[in-house]
């Protein structure tokens, strides 16, 4: 796998980040920086960099904004807390990209 230039990735969340993680989150991306951890970081690698292209082409706020804006639409139409996840458009980009054996 390529990353791209400037990318840094750490396996195991540091200790100041763990009391903000909601219980089951693998991967998260703070910046240049990918945080992972789980069974297959690899997979969760591939998930947090269409992430970080999608901040790249949005902007941090815009993206967040669009995110949050998404999860809540579906929880107010009934979703779950997991199904209201999934359903974000950017996270439906990100899962097909964990699949791909290339970036
Ligand atoms: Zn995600």
């Amino acid at each position: 796998m390529r990353l791209p230039d400037g990318v840094i990735v750490r396996y195991r969340f540091p200790w100041w980040l763990r009391p903000f993680l909601l219980r089951g989150v693998v991967g998260i991306t703070l910046g240049r920086r990918i945080y992972v951890e789980g069974d297959d970081p690899v997979r969760t690698l591939r998930h947090e960099l269409v992430h970080m292209q999608q901040i790249a082409r949005l902007g941090l706020l815009c993206f967040y904004w669009r995110w949050i804006r998404e999860y809540l639409g579906q929880r107010f139409r009934g979703a779950s807390a997991d199904q209201a996840y999934r359903r974000i458009s950017f996270e439906i980009e990100a899962f097909a990209a964990e699949r791909e054996e290339t970036l």
